[in-house]
């Protein structure tokens, strides 16, 4: 099927909503808005053909716990979000990570991109681009870093994951 569900998982306030506002909408808000849970949909094309993509924007790991397993086991693919003024919002990871293995099984036929959000926010900067891409390799998955703000490597992260379903 060309139906493509993505779930996007991390701390709050690394820019889960942003990035998905900022590629649904092309639109960015300086303001923190906390979110429950909400799902966009997007035609994207790929190759010849089109696709949907269903993305589901998460509202980080304070999920309730059974929101969560269901979130992964009916995800295709994952966008795991830090930002890089935050070490805390990387080590936030690990455990969604780890449920996302222990339902999935097989991870690295999944197609999962971990993502350090806030590059603009140069001075901040609290995680190096090596230890985003040094996780990335233990982890088995892409890497990529972005800016929701600026606009950087938005279109680019969303199309990436689709390249990853596609060598799959
Ligand atoms: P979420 O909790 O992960 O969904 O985070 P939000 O998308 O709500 O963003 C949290 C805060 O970070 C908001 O004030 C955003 O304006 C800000 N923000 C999000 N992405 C970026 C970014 O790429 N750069 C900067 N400087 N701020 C961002
Ligand atoms: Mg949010």
């Amino acid at each position: 099927s060309n139906d493509y569900r993505v779930v996007v998982f991390g701390a709050g306030g690394v820019g889960k909503s942003s990035l998905v506002l900022r590629f649904v909408k092309g639109t960015f808000r300086e303001s923190y808005i906390p979110t429950i849970e909400d799902t966009y949909r997007q035609v994207i094309s790929c190759d010849k053909s089109i696709c949907t993509l269903q993305i589901t924007d998460t509202t980080g790991s304070h999920q309730f716990p059974a929101m969560q397993r269901l979130s992964i086991s009916k995800g295709h693919a994952f966008i795991l979000v830090y930002s890089i003024t935050s070490k805390q919002s990387l080590e936030e990871l690990k455990p969604i990570f780890e449920q996302i293995c222990q339902i999935k099984g097989d991870v690295e036929s999944i197609p999962i991109m971990l993502v350090g959000n806030k590059i603009d926010e140069t001075s901040g900067r609290e995680v190096d681009t090596s230890d985003g891409e040094a996780l990335s390799k233990r982890w088995k998955c892409a890497f990529m870093e972005t800016s929701a703000k600026t606009n950087h490597n938005v279109k680019e992260l969303f199309q990436e994951l689709l390249n990853l379903e596609k060598r799959r």
